[in-house]
């Protein structure tokens, strides 16, 4: 194990990366017993590299990673010192049990087929389109997607008198103005709309929600992966309250 309150003072903090590398390229080249002649420091380093190159993880993301160490490694020699207790890093599948319940919104796993063709049923034992297995062991676990239930979310929201009252903020307490733009609501569309549906203007409550998809390529990491970002907005909540996380 490393030594924690020992800092690797013989890494420089300006240009780590370079030093480390001279490093390992003298001692492989010019030691003939060269495993000893390494720090813990370079071993690491090396067991770290090792993993990256085995799993085709991107430079940017070895480099992310490696500041990330770092940075864990000199709050844990804080809170050593200190006598508080360290931080740790956790297992992806302790951090997503930790997640689930400790975040007040509540998604739900689901198993898609590998090839990302279908969601599984409980029972579907392999996918009915590619043929791909539904594993269920625990040693080779198929994809999963997770899925927030907004129903459920709403429910909530509706069943606590106070989060209740804010969210009939478009009946209650927006006013149209002619030729005035405060809200999403003072839209010409959204006017035409609810003039014309008597079932909105007779319901309780109307829930309004907006989805918005934003995708775009990081290409600092991958050149050929693409993430799509997905906002949901709830528009009955105020418009001051449509950022913050509203939790009953
Ligand atoms: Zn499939």
């Amino acid at each position: 194990m490393m030594e924690l309150d020992e800092p690797a003072s013989d890494v420089e903090e300006n240009n780590p990366k370079e030093v480390d590398d001279e490093r390992i390229e003298f001692n492989v080249n010019y030691s003939d017993n060269w495993r000893d002649d390494f720090t813990e420091s370079e071993l690491y380093s090396m067991k770290l590299k090792q993993t990256l190159e085995q799993y085709s993880i991107p430079t940017q993301a070895g480099r992310d990673i490696t500041y990330f160490i770092r940075l864990m490694i000199k709050r844990t020699q804080k809170a050593t010192k200190a006598g508080d207790i360290a931080p740790t890093i956790l297992f992806q599948d302790t951090l997503d049990a930790v997640l689930k319940k400790k975040l007040p919104v509540k998604y739900d796993d689901l198993n898609v087929c590998h090839n990302g063709c279908i969601v599984f049923s409980e029972n579907m034992s392999e996918c009915d389109r590619c043929k791909k297995d539904n594993s269920k062991s625990p040693k080779r676990k198929s994809k999963t997607m997770k899925m927030l239930n907004i129903g459920s979310q709403i429910a909530t929201i509706l069943c606590d008198k106070q989060t209740r009252e804010l969210i009939e903020y478009p009946r209650n307490e927006f006013q149209f103005k002619q030729g005035e733009y405060t809200d999403i609501f003072s839209d010409e569309e959204y006017q035409r709309l609810s003039s014309r549906s008597n079932t909105c203007k007779e319901a309780d409550l109307n829930i309004y929600m907006g989805l918005y998809i934003d995708g775009f390529e990081n290409t600092n990491v991958s050149k050929h992966q693409h993430f799509s970002i997905l906002h949901l907005l709830f528009f009955n909540f105020p418009p001051h309250l449509r950022a913050d996380c509203i939790c009953p």
